[in-house]
């Protein structure tokens, strides 16, 4: 009965205060298990609803609840939801002034005060500690509890230290709450807080309506472009590693008229919350942000989480792509992978400690097998959260809807099952690897390894087939992880079974990923001499240009100048929109001009069978100088150019050439009020034939050509300009 009736009353209290009908997953379980005073540790991942499970029960509690939080953002963030609901919670952290401190000390001895959230720092100080000692508190909620573990992700030392400060307020149940634990990360949290006894709930961290893909990183810029357009109207966010690459891919996709905002811890406070709440009120679509972005961020319809670059480990991409699909639906997770990243990240962490870089190197490496691995990515995330995965297709995985090519694998996994177990479970992957391969390293020589039956056993196959097939047969549970000694491989049930009794085994080869390369290298390739685009098409377009050309009776550069050939040559447009956004092109022209060169175009990329980028015109930012925008504005007002060139402290010529890079790059510009002034109307008519009769625009040529005589290169270049703006855009 008792049983029931606080059911009940939780029930209640749900529905009272947070206006929820029922509970999720784990929540009253948990919630009980906590209300009955016992230790509680809570593994649910991102999304699932974690802070209800010390919320509510601090509401049943008399006295006071802590709840440690990492994040003093996201403390105020999870106070104002409290307060909004009409519960008294408040923060303790450095922000606070010291009146403020004092008014908090008076409500919680008051017994005001129902949920108290805590920095960790603000809980080492001896006076807040002094001071918690005379509260009468109800129990310790530990959220983010993966940041004790310096084995996780997120490791933070004066977590560590919490044990000992909670200790001091007498013996309190506690719950620990954490999003992302791998099995060894939990042991850690449970032995640091000394509850290994605890309660452990772990709820399912299958995500089901998340799609995983893994691309090589290669023409990353187009690729991006080209998913976002697919998901154009969309929420979602995408993750780089570095302020910089932040700041040049928003850029870069509102260039490309997306509506992105940057995010990241180097903008201004009022700057960052700004694009923030812009992108939780739908203002932009698209965040592009470190991974300072999202913690605590609660938006449900995000479609897409994007990483440009490749996370620094499981646990983070995790919870990052977890982001995704809140409210049920869709949510598609692409990560643009090469291992030219993972040295860049191995290389960040060269100034930490042996320890710290040899933790952080393993998590690398978990990132590169995950990446290359032609598993179900499901079921590996899962494994990998000590989570097995029944299904032998989750249908929605780039693995799984592309399938590799299999292989018959139980020989394979017969050596690697016999190299764990001759070497009595005692070594990691490489080693292993190594004695499969009959390696002579020092460790094989000193093990007296090469005396296994099993060395050399691997003939000719590669080390990184042979660790492929390791991997595999640890996902498949043939194999498992020594939880006290990191990176060593034992046998499981299932693996000893096997090799007793051997069944068929389907494996599969790894990705490879040697060919992604990314951007630096990308565009230090694109400025190289080599042509990039179809040489063949830049050809036939070029013979179309020069008909179309005959037929207007207008020299071919008006209709479209050879750079614009050479991206259409690149980027085979097929559409008018698209052929509108390739430089110098822009939508006039395409009326004008556009349709037998799309003509063209189509029936090239079908009788070649191109896989086009139609829809990927990558356009870069670099060009909008705000120069050019203030010329521009300028001949608008019309100002005299002399005075423009002046108030730029340019040279009159300098002044000639930006407007002609202008021009040249589609926008139209009338200069008739200056040209009016410097040249009568027959001589601008002169000009204006020469130009239209011209097999070419050069200013070298006209100067040379006897027609143009009395003219000054000044003047020819006013005139061309002219001539290109009225024709040509
Ligand atoms: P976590 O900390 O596990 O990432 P949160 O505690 O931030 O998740 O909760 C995520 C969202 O789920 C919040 O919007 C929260 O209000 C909502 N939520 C939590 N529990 C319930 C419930 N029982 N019914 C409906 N919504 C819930
Ligand atoms: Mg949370």
């Amino acid at each position: 009965m008792v049983v029931a009736e606080q059911k009940d009353a939780l029930a209640e209290k749900l529905k009272e205060v947070f206006g929820y009908t029922s509970f999720r997953g784990n929540q009253e379980i948990v919630i009980k298990n906590i209300l009955s005073g016992r230790n509680t540790f809570v593994i649910m991942p991102t999304g699932a609803g974690k802070s209800l499970c010390y919320q509510l029960p601090a509401l049943m509690r008399d006295g006071l609840a802590i709840v440690i939080s990492p994040l003093i953002a996201l403390m105020k963030n999870q106070v104002d939801q409290m307060n909004a609901y009409g519960v008294n919670a408040r923060f303790l952290n450095s922000t606070l002034s010291k009146a403020e401190i004092t008014r908090l000390r008076k409500d919680c001895l008051n017994g005001e005060v129902k949920l108290l959230y805590v920095a960790p720092e603000s809980l080492n100080k001896e006076e807040n500690i002094a001071f918690l000692k005379k509260v009468n508190v109800s129990f310790v909620a530990i959220d983010e509890a993966h940041c004790i573990s310096e084995w996780g992700h997120d490791f933070r030392p004066e977590y560590r230290r919490i044990k000992s400060m909670i200790a001091q307020f007498g013996k309190l149940p506690v719950i620990a709450l954490t999003a992302t634990a791998t099995p060894k990360v939990q042991l850690d949290i449970q032995k640091n807080l000394q509850m290994e006894e605890a309660d452990v709930f772990v709820s399912s961290f299958n995500r089901k309506n998340l799609y995983y893909e893994v691309r090589p990183k290669k023409e990353t810029k187009k690729q991006l472009i080209r998913f976002l357009k697919d998901h154009k109207g969309k929420s979602g966010i995408v993750y780089c590693l570095s302020r910089k690459k932040v700041e040049e891919v928003a850029q870069l996709l509102n260039v490309n008229g997306f509506k992105a905002a940057p995010y990241h811890a180097g903008l201004d406070a009022d700057v960052r919350m700004k694009n923030q709440d812009d992108f939780l009120n739908e203002e932009v679509d698209i965040i592009v942000a470190t991974i300072a972005f999202g913690m605590g961020i609660d938006k449900p319809d995000v479609r897409f989480v994007v990483h440009y670059d490749v996370p620094k480990s499981l646990e983070g991409y995790y919870q990052e792509t977890g982001r995704a699909g809140r409210d049920g639906l869709e949510g598609h997770c692409l990560m643009f992978y090469s291992h030219n990243d993972l040295n860049k990240l191995e290389k960040f962490n060269k100034d930490k400690s042996v320890q710290e870089r040899e933790n952080a190197r393993i998590l690398l490496q978990e990132m590169e097998f995950y990446s290359e691995s032609p598993v179900c990515r499901r079921r590996q995330l899962l494994h990998y959260f000590g989570e097995e995965y029944g299904q032998n297709n989750c249908e929605s995985c780039d693995n799984c809807v592309h399938p590799r090519e299999r292989f018959d694998g139980t020989e394979y996994v017969k050596i690697v099952l016999e190299a764990v177990k001759q070497t009595n479970e005692r070594f990691g992957l490489n080693h292993l690897v190594n004695v499969i391969r009959g390696v002579e390293d020092e460790y094989i020589k000193s093990y007296g390894h090469f005396d296994l039956a099993v060395y050399g056993k691997g003939g000719s196959e590669e080390a990184d087939f042979w660790k492929s097939v390791v991997r595999q047969a640890l996902i498949y549970q043939y194999l498992e992880k020594d939880i006290d000694n990191i990176g060593v491989l034992r046998m499981s049930e299932k693996g000893k079974k096997f090799l007793v009794k051997p069944h068929p085994i389907e494996l599969a080869r790894d990705h490879d990923f040697t060919t992604a390369i990314d951007e630096e290298e990308e565009s230090s390739e694109r400025t190289g001499t080599s042509k990039s685009y179809d040489v063949k098409l830049f050809e036939m377009l070029k013979v179309l240009r020069r008909k179309v050309a005959k037929e207007k009776n207008l020299p071919p550069y008006v209709i479209f100048q050879d750079p614009s050939l050479e991206e259409m040559a690149t980027t085979y447009p097929i559409t008018k929109e698209d052929m509108a956004s390739v430089n110098g092109v822009g939508m006039g022209k395409v009326n004008k001009f556009g349709k037998e060169f799309l003509e063209l175009i189509q029936r090239y990329v079908e009788e070649n069978e191109i896989e086009t980028a139609t829809e990927v015109v990558v356009k870069s930012s670099v060009n909008k100088s705000k120069t050019k925008i203030f010329i521009i504005q300028q001949i608008d007002r019309k100002i005299d150019l002399e005075e423009i060139a002046e108030s730029r402290a340019i040279s009159f010529d300098e002044l000639l050439s930006e407007i002609e890079n202008i021009c040249y790059s589609g926008t139209k510009l009338n200069l008739d009020y200056y040209i009016d002034e410097v040249l009568d109307a027959e001589k601008q008519e002169l000009i204006y034939d020469y130009f239209l009769n011209s097999e070419t625009d050069s200013i070298e040529e006209a100067l040379a050509n006897e027609a143009n005589e009395d003219f000054s290169e000044e003047e020819l270049r006013l005139m061309r300009i002219k001539f290109l703006s009225e024709y040509a855009n």
